[in-house]
């Protein structure tokens, strides 16, 4: 039957096998849909499968399932492999704590307390700020609302709404306020979408005038949201200017630093979020910039009451042993928690903060170099802007979406389209700290090559257009 023995030498021979294939085929080949089932043997069965087979399975699904860690994936927020980061989460799913308590959880309570206390004092937190590890940006945001709805309303936790309440985020900002907004009880409806300027950034004038109007018509405006690292466009909003907003109409200010938060590490790009340590609360993803395993999300309160006036809740039969300090349950959302720090501390202590330094400057200097390329080169049209990871582009004016696609299903390389203003175009993320400067020059070099030999694709455009 199963030993952890065994079974940890077929990881091992599983994980040969996957390098490999990486080495080979760095995108994975499309299954459709409609042929998964007949492709791989997902079937669960009543009986056993043999060992041999077993593994055959295994070889299928892992070698055909999208390659993520490769220099040919481009498609999303995260990208590539920080071994180091890997191995603390192998060893947090061998140890399988839960982080509610230090009776369960012991040192690795000690981990993620030394994270987030590191987190805060680099954003210029003060003595009575702390944080958790929610379950990805989105939660973190949700928490963020709900401390701001708390702290605006002392009632609303027990008896709901009382009179509507409406909460400010840029049109670029991530698509989680609206679901928060409604799952906060506060309501869509009641979300105001604040015009962006020609980079994509809050203008906070307009902010100011959202405010003044709403509280002119019996609103109670409790929280903004700013983006520190637009979805699209990767454009940081102006937090110090905000801050004087919000501080003027005493409403909570969370910066949204899930994509680009991590900037903090760098002494260059710190200069981006000028302004932080005036926010309420800051949330940033260890699982994008910093290339740790999904999920690795953290959210750092300036004044930690908030965190245990919204989120802390009796339980005789958890709370047994030690001080709230030390049971991290008392100020998350979850009951049962997965270990997210472990992952970060291993690649923390391995590389020190200087190492992080380096994976966050790497990726602002690949963007340089991938920007460079698109402005040298007349067949491209950039869209985006300096300061930023993503580079947005189109190339001989060929419809995105169509190329990307094509790109995608022929294994050429996985990259995304997004959208700003009018403008649909390809979005280059330059994610992967392990990339170089010769991968990104590879990726242009394999679109064009593609492009070149389907002509097709450039004809079309030129069809659409006569
Ligand atoms: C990715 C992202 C989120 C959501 O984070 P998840 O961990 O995917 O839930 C929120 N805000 C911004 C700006 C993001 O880029």
């Amino acid at each position: 039957m199963s030993n952890i023995n065994t079974d940890l030498t077929l990881f091992n021979e599983l994980v040969e096998i996957l390098l490999d294939d990486e080495k080979n085929y760095p995108v994975a080949e499309r299954i459709d849909p409609a042929e998964l089932y007949e492709s791989i043997d997902l079937s669960l069965n009543d009986n056993a499968i043999v060992d041999e087979e077993f593994k055959n399975v295994l070889q299928n699904v892992i070698t055909a399932t999208p390659k993520t860690a490769t220099n040919l994936f481009f498609n999303q927020l995260f990208g590539g492999r920080q071994s180091k980061a890997v191995l603390g989460d192998l060893l947090a799913v061998l140890l399988n704590n839960s982080m509610y308590t230090y009776k369960v959880a012991g040192p690795q309570v000690g981990i993620e307390k030394e994270i987030i206390n590191q987190s805060c004092n680099m954003i210029g937190y003060g003595p009575d700020s702390n944080g958790t590890f929610p379950t990805g940006g989105s939660m973190s945001n949700f928490m963020a609302l709900v401390m701001g709805r708390d702290r605006k309303a002392p009632n609303f936790k027990s008896k709901g709404m009382a009179k509507p309440m409406t909460l400010y985020t840029s049109e670029e900002s991530h698509y989680s306020n609206a679901k928060n907004a409604s799952f906060a009880g506060v309501g869509r409806d009641n979300v105001r979408y604040i015009k962006a300027d020609a980079e994509g950034k809050m203008i906070p004038a307009e902010l100011e005038a959202q405010i003044v109007n709403d509280i002119a018509n019996g609103f109670v405006p409790f929280y903004v949201n700013s983006t520190a690292g637009t979805t699209v466009l990767g454009a940081f909003d102006p937090i110090e200017e905000i801050a004087d907003i919000t501080e003027k109409y005493d409403l909570w200010l969370h910066v949204d630093g899930a994509y680009c938060g991590s900037a903090i590490f760098s002494k260059k790009r710190m200069e981006l979020l000028k302004g932080i340590e005036r926010s309420d609360s800051f949330s940033y993803n260890a699982h994008k910039m910093l290339g740790t395993p999904l999920i690795c999300s953290i959210i750092l309160v300036n004044d930690k009451k908030h965190l245990h006036n919204s989120f802390s809740n009796d339980a005789t039969y958890l709370y047994q042993t030690d001080q709230d300090d030390f049971n991290l349950g008392k100020t998350s959302f979850q009951c049962g928690r997965r270990n997210d720090a472990l992952k970060f501390w291993t690649l923390w202590k391995s590389v020190g903060t200087n190492g992080l330094e380096q994976i966050v400057d790497q990726q602002f200097d690949l963007a340089d170099v991938a920007r460079d390329y698109v402005r040298n080169h007349p067949d491209y049209t950039l869209y985006s802007f300096d300061d930023s990871i993503s580079i947005c582009f189109n190339y001989k004016a060929i419809d995105p979406k169509v190329l990307c696609t094509a790109l995608y299903e022929n294994q050429i390389t996985i990259v995304g389209f997004g959208s700003f203003n009018n403008d649909t175009f390809i979005r280059l993320v330059t994610i992967n700290a392990t990339n170089s400067k010769e991968d990104i020059l590879n990726f242009f070099k394999v679109l064009e090559d593609y492009v070149e030999k389907n002509t097709s694709l450039v004809a079309q455009k030129e069809l659409a257009n006569s």
